[in-house]
């Protein structure tokens, strides 16, 4: 992935934020399997849309939310009786499913569990004023909102979905010191005194996180660690794309080192390596919950399921008609949904892949790692009870391609990652999410 941090403020980019477009391959291929055996088609698939479909069996169907739900006297004919008894049609299953359960649609079965993710605040239902309202509640609403409140603002929060829902909820969350376009690029297209900034940013943002999980007893596994970029292969040209990231590294005054991490299986099999010591990484839908708590303890209103419609200088709308009034209005929905094409027109849409393999406990180290390709994959772990988590991302492709067309994401990550992390179990998860990159790989146009 190019572009995946670039925070100025935060780790995460702020200005960038557009409903995810349902990978509607990946919704509907569970359902394929599980209905063919009632000889329907494709074009007949009732819960199209649901990230976790309905599923048949003879004698058993998965609600909205994975529930198994036993299937009466269930037989071939029976499930139709079965739909008409609970409701009539599919659909109206489906929707007394999600009004029961308060599904969202879209989420994804992400290591963090994205996929379980209820709203926990209320819906808006008469208009409002604060001094700031924002829009959006992934990391960069959240974050804004929060240093507002700290600030003695008052400010409403208005979320289409649920804090999460969106990219935040499928990042893999390196807090990276790194600037994934290469400092030595930014340099020579926006000059040193940038480039320093941004090396400075990447640090703050880390120690802000930091200072906000202990300020409000946030438990969100976050973790100070090495990050490590190495070279994509053998050639003397990924060796000298690392010499030359190294030195715009020391530059930009980050404390790194050059390393031979001696192609241990632990470390990747990766051998030259530029160290960032004082790295991070957290669980990114913890540390959501624990800001968002966070701010409405400082005062703060959130609203979920509060879907914005209409944008104003001093005011935004919900679908529902309901109108928020404040001296300031902050879109922080990662692509915005005003100016127009005045952003868009700047940014360039990629869909970014992530597998998640099971190792075992101890054989990996505790580390970051990106490499030097383009799109690099960037690895990380996720320590659970029994085992740990080795999460692989990259193979990105432009948004609205078919990767099928010219190749196969997840099955160049698995191989990827097997040749280099030998312990490497089975495959535990997959999942996609879109990346908006600016052009000028920093936003910093005027
Ligand atoms: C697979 C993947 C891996 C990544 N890995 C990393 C990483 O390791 N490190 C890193 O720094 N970055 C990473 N990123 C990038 C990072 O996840 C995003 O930059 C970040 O999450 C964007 O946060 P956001 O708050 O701007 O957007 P989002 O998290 O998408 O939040 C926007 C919110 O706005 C809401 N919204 C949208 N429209 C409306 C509306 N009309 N009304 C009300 N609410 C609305 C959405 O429901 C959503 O909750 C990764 C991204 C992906 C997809």
């Amino acid at each position: 992935m190019a572009g995946i941090t670039r925070p100025l403020i935060f780790p995460f980019s702020l200005s960038n934020s557009i409903f995810r477009s349902i990978d509607k391959k990946s919704v509907l291929h569970p359902m394929k399997k599980s209905i063919q055996p009632f000889g329907l088609q494709d074009n007949h698939l009732p819960f199209s849309g649901l990230t976790k479909p309905f599923s048949f069996s003879t004698s058993w169907i998965h609600d909205c939310c994975g529930n198994q739900v036993p299937v009466p006297n269930s037989g071939r004919g029976d499930i139709r009786k079965f739909m008409s008894m609970a409701g009539g049609s599919s659909s109206q299953m489906e929707k007394q499913c999600r009004d029961q359960h308060d599904v969202i649609p879209g989420l994804r079965h992400t290591v963090w569990d994205q996929q379980d993710l209820r709203p926990k605040f209320p819906k808006i239902e008469k208009d409002e004023s604060a001094d700031v309202v924002v829009v959006g509640a992934g990391i960069a609403g959240i974050s804004c909102a929060y240093n507002l409140v700290k600030e003695g603002k008052s400010v409403v929060l208005l979320e289409a979905k649920t804090r999460g829902s969106g990219m935040s909820g499928r990042t893999t969350a390196h807090l990276m010191l790194w600037y994934d376009d290469f400092y030595f690029q930014l340099e020579k297209d926006h000059g040193f005194d940038i480039a320093k900034i941004v090396a400075e940013s990447h640090k703050r943002a880390i120690d802000f996180i930091e200072t906000t999980v202990k300020e409000e007893g946030i438990d969100c596994h976050f973790y100070r660690l090495d990050g490590y970029l190495f070279p994509h292969d053998n050639s003397t040209e990924a060796m000298d794309l690392l010499i030359k990231e190294f030195e715009a590294c020391k530059r930009v005054r980050l404390d790194v080192k050059m390393v031979e991490l001696g192609n241990d299986p632990a470390y990747g099999k990766v051998g030259k390596a530029i160290q960032f010591p004082n790295s991070g990484e957290f669980h990114p839908l913890l540390y959501i919950n624990g800001v968002a708590d966070a701010i409405v303890r400082r005062g703060g209103r959130i609203y979920e399921k509060s879907h914005v419609f209409e944008v104003e200088k001093n005011h935004v709308k919900t679908k529902d008609g309901v109108t928020v009034t404040a001296g300031a209005v902050v879109m922080a929905t990662y692509s915005p949904l005003n100016h127009n094409l005045a952003v868009h027109a700047r940014q360039t849409p990629n869909r970014t892949y992530v597998i998640g393999l099971k190792v075992p406990k101890g054989s990996v180290k505790r580390a970051n790692w990106w490499d030097t390709y383009d799109p690099y994959h960037y690895v990380r772990l996720e320590q659970k009870v029994d085992y740990d988590v080795l999460i692989v991302g990259g193979e990105d492709t432009s948004s609205g391609m078919k990767p099928k067309d010219y190749h196969d994401p997840y099955a160049q990550l698995e191989k990827w990652t097997r040749e280099r992390w030998t312990t490497a179990e089975e495959v535990l998860y997959r999942w996609t999410g879109q990346v908006f990159e600016p052009v000028d790989h920093l936003s910093y146009w005027t």
